[in-house]
């Protein structure tokens, strides 16, 4: 039977691989395709997958692109408002990075049957929207980040008061074992040069300071209303084991899989009719490899972002005061306007102040109130960096 697909960030590292998926089937037929501003990947793509629509968000881009495929198949399209589907898309993947990508994911949760949301931004910034809009429209929402699928998996026949703790593992970025004192020279090709995993840019930054685990201790919390206090992170340099459950009668199990997205992808496109064969050459597990896992905690020397581990849960937007001043401090960084630690050290100094307390202690109940708060956050980060200067 015939499947709808659209996918939010189809050029970057998520939305490319489960690309890559669906093209192995004849029965996918691509809906919706979108991205910001990459040209050549877009118009391979306009080719290649001949999509109903494609949203280009950057207008000069989309100007270009609509000219070049006018009275062509697919219909190219400046935002995501305007979209009206006769038939509900089976699987949407929302893969933009960061807030930008929360109002096209509840724009699209009415015209999907499924969301597998990688986009953590838009979780911790908008859960609770996402969640009425997912119980209004009948929409099953289920989380790709590597934890929180694992989480998914492993939470499957168990209930919360059973649970001791949840680890979620991070592997520590290029910067692990790196002296503290070499901190400072920290260069943008540095950060994004990853030990063990391929992605897009910010969700790399976001790994080398530790703040993406900050990012998933929320999202954690958010997606499946677990207690703070059972919650934790454990460094895994490996990246092979994603998510750790103790449970109370003592046992403990953990989830085990290749470093590569294509295995929650597939496991949640597939849900139980995959053969995991067909979309990913299982590399043959080395005992090797199985007997040399390691688990540490983190060092707060290396990760200072640990910091406000204990802060994060305080008021309900506080994530998305750090989630903006964090997409402002990588951004920054990127264009090496700031040093490295300054990431870091900018978000406690917000955290250990009392002028976000205002803006924290809001619940915003709408998308409006949310960009308030997240826009106050970003113009915040700019003055303080100015000030700090
Ligand atoms: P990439 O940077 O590789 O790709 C981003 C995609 O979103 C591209 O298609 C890009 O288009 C598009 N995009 C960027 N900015 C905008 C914008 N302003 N408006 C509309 N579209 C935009 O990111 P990743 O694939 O690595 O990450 C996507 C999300 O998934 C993030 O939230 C990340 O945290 C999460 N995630 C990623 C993992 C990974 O392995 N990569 C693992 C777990 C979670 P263009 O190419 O034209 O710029
Ligand atoms: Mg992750």
């Amino acid at each position: 039977m015939t499947k709808y697909i659209s996918i939010l960030g189809s050029t970057g590292s998520i939305g490319r691989s489960a690309l890559s998926i669906f093209e192995k089937k004849k029965t996918f037929k691509l809906n919706l395709l979108s991205a910001n501003s990459n040209k050549k990947i877009i118009i391979y793509q306009i080719r290649k997958y001949k999509p109903k629509y494609f949203v280009i968000t950057d207008y000069f881009i989309y100007k270009k692109i609509r000219d070049k495929f006018n009275n062509k198949k697919t219909k190219i399209l400046n935002n995501f408002e305007n979209l009206n589907f006769k038939k509900k898309t089976d699987i949407t993947i929302s893969a933009i990075p960061g807030i930008t990508g929360l109002k096209p994911t509840l724009n699209m949760i009415r015209f999907s049957k499924k969301i597998l949301i990688a986009n953590k931004e838009s979780i911790i910034c908008g859960w609770n929207l996402i969640q009425n809009s997912s119980i209004k429209y009948k929409t099953k929402i289920i989380p790709v980040d590597s934890e929180h699928f694992s989480i998914l998996m492993l939470l499957k026949n168990h209930q919360m008061k059973e649970i001791k703790k949840i680890f979620i593992t991070a592997s520590g970025g290029p910067f692990l074992n790196y002296d503290t004192r070499k901190f400072k020279s920290i260069k943008p090709s540095d950060a994004l040069r990853h030990p063990t995993w391929k992605m897009g840019r910010k969700i790399t930054i976001d790994s080398s300071t530790l703040m993406n685990k900050i990012f998933e201790l929320i999202e954690a919390r958010k997606l499946f209303n677990i207690p703070q206090d059972k919650l934790d992170i454990l460094i895994h340099p490996e990246s092979l084991v994603h998510a750790i459950i103790q449970f109370k009668n003592g046992l403990t199990k953990f989830l085990y899989h290749e470093t590569s997205m294509l295995i929650p992808l597939a496991n949640a496109i597939f849900e139980n009719n995959l053969i995991i064969e067909n979309f990913y050459k299982n590399k043959k597990i080395l005992k090797k490899k199985i007997d040399n896992l390691t688990f540490q905690k983190v060092n707060r020397k290396t990760f200072p972002i640990i910091s406000i581990k204990d802060k994060i849960f305080k008021y309900p937007s506080t994530s998305i005061i750090i989630n903006a001043a964090n997409e402002i401090l990588v951004d920054q960084f990127l264009r090496k306007k700031i040093p490295f630690l300054t990431i870091s050290k900018t978000i406690v100094s917000i955290l250990n102040g009392r002028n976000y307390k205002k803006y924290a202690i809001r619940k915003p109940k709408n998308i409006k109130e949310i960009i308030q708060i997240d826009y106050w956050a970003r113009e915040y980060t700019l003055k303080f960096l100015k000030n700090h200067d």
